[in-house]
């Protein structure tokens, strides 16, 4: 147990008065004053200790503070802290081969975040393929840079309309809310048809890319069917569109793999990357492409760069993060503590009313909130909030476990190196809260 920072509360009202915090009114953020953490917990200036059961933003993979990866940027940081981006270094050498390898794909073009890393993907499409559009889902987040945010779905993209030209959306592959009023083994995938008939109406031609979210993160983490990817896949070569997943949220070990297409068997064209590459020790994201898309850039000119792409500290922060993913078997850790998170969040789901559905893979996992289980009423309407949704986090802070919760949605995403412990301490919380919620709603 940390000591209580002296100053805390100054610090916090300086914090306000001097800088501006995201998506947010002003006068209505509370921000917690961070003074440390180690693996899945972090410490506040009044002296508690917090169970992070959401990685901060899904990022901080590794847990906080992990040694090897402060030791990795301590020596890069004493070796040489900066080299500009058309220069070869050390740790772009290797952080560059270890991406192949893991995504099984060409060549990597780095960025400092996942915003900037879709925002260069789609750019990268749109010279490889000679085509305009992008194709992106509506229940989907992609970043905050003009681009990613108008490619974005969800109504964070709302303050940047009519945003960039050229984005077409679709529907998403969420069963439990089907958007064509179907059940998953009875629906054809509609939700992968209904992209081809979109094709047509705006010309196969005129289309360079798909871009969708591994597993859709912050929208409500929906796991597509086992068919979905190879369909959509099946459904971009037949019209030469590339595939473009981002893996900022759903990738480096946050489901068990590398990637979370990987667990449906097929490759991309286009991975995007960001949180989990560093753990967020450093900013840096990724763009990686196809041996095909590589190849072309041979002979054409990449139209695109930033001061800061491949900022050595943030490639050894990468390469050291990734180390500790193998080293330390996290991904088979997640896979085991995944499983056994599932059965517990199933439990749940049977028993409070207000539980309508769980979606999870590996440690990423979502508890959807309903009024109602079987009108499926949300517990709060879409990009709202409900006195009983302000309730159940009120009561998670209390308990000092940081929970992410939007909309009716309620995730489960500790670090990669919570224990089962540490798992039944949050999910006791989390029970705890739900009891509250079925009070609210009369069950
Ligand atoms: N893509 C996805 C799926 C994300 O979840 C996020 C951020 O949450 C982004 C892109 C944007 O990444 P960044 O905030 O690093 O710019």
């Amino acid at each position: 147990m940390p000591d209580p920072h002296p100053d805390t509360h100054d610090i916090i009202q300086a914090n306000r008065d001097h800088t501006l915090f995201s998506w947010s009114v002003q006068t209505q953020t509370n921000p917690i004053h961070m003074t440390g953490g180690k693996g899945s917990h972090f410490y506040d200036g009044d002296g508690n200790t917090w169970l992070d059961f959401s990685s901060q933003l899904i990022n901080i993979n590794v847990g906080h503070q992990h040694p090897a990866v402060l030791e990795a940027i301590k020596a890069q940081v004493d070796t040489m802290c900066f080299a500009g981006p058309s220069f070869a270094t050390d740790v772009r050498a290797q952080l560059g081969q270890k991406l192949r390898e893991v995504t099984g794909l060409g060549k990597s073009f780095f960025t400092l975040g996942g915003s900037e890393a879709n925002e260069n993907a789609m750019k990268i499409a749109r010279l490889y393929t000679g085509r305009d559009k992008i194709i992106t889902r509506y229940r989907s987040y992609h970043g905050a840079t003009m681009g990613s945010m108008t490619a974005s779905g969800d109504p964070r993209r709302w303050p940047v309309e009519p945003g960039v030209p050229g984005i077409v959306r679709v529907f998403d592959p969420y069963c439990y809310r089907c958007p064509f009023g179907k059940t998953p083994d009875s629906c054809g995938r509609e939700c992968v048809s209904h992209i081809e008939e979109i094709i047509q109406m705006e010309g196969p031609h005129t289309i360079a890319a798909i871009m969708v979210e591994g597993i859709t993160g912050s929208n409500g983490l929906l796991v597509p069917p086992d068919d979905y990817y190879p369909k959509l896949r099946a459904l971009c070569d037949r019209y030469g569109i590339l595939l473009i997943d981002d893996e900022v949220m759903s990738g480096f070990g946050r489901t068990g793999t590398w990637l979370a297409t990987q667990h449906y068997g097929i490759k991309p064209d286009i991975v995007t990357c960001a949180k989990g590459l560093t753990s967020g020790y450093m900013p840096l994201g990724a763009v990686v492409v196809s041996d095909a898309i590589a190849e072309y850039f041979e002979t054409h000119f990449l139209a695109g760069g930033l001061t800061y792409s491949g900022h050595p500290v943030s490639l050894a922060a990468a390469v050291a993060n990734l180390k500790v993913y193998e080293d330390e078997g996290l991904f088979e850790h997640t896979r085991d503590l995944g499983a056994y998170l599932g059965q517990r969040l199933e439990a749940t789901k049977a028993k409070y009313a207000c539980v309508g559905d769980v979606r999870y893979k590996g440690l990423f996992s979502v508890i959807e909130l309903v009024r109602d289980k079987a009108t499926k009423e949300p517990l709060a309407p879409f990009n709202g909030t409900s006195p009983e949704m302000g309730r159940l986090a009120a009561h998670l802070k209390s308990r000092h476990v940081y929970a992410y919760s939007r909309f009716n949605f309620l995730w489960v995403c500790p670090p990669l190196v919570v224990t089962r412990e540490e798992l039944d301490e949050g999910l006791a919380a989390y029970e705890e809260a739900l009891a509250l919620v079925d009070e609210m709603i009369g069950s």
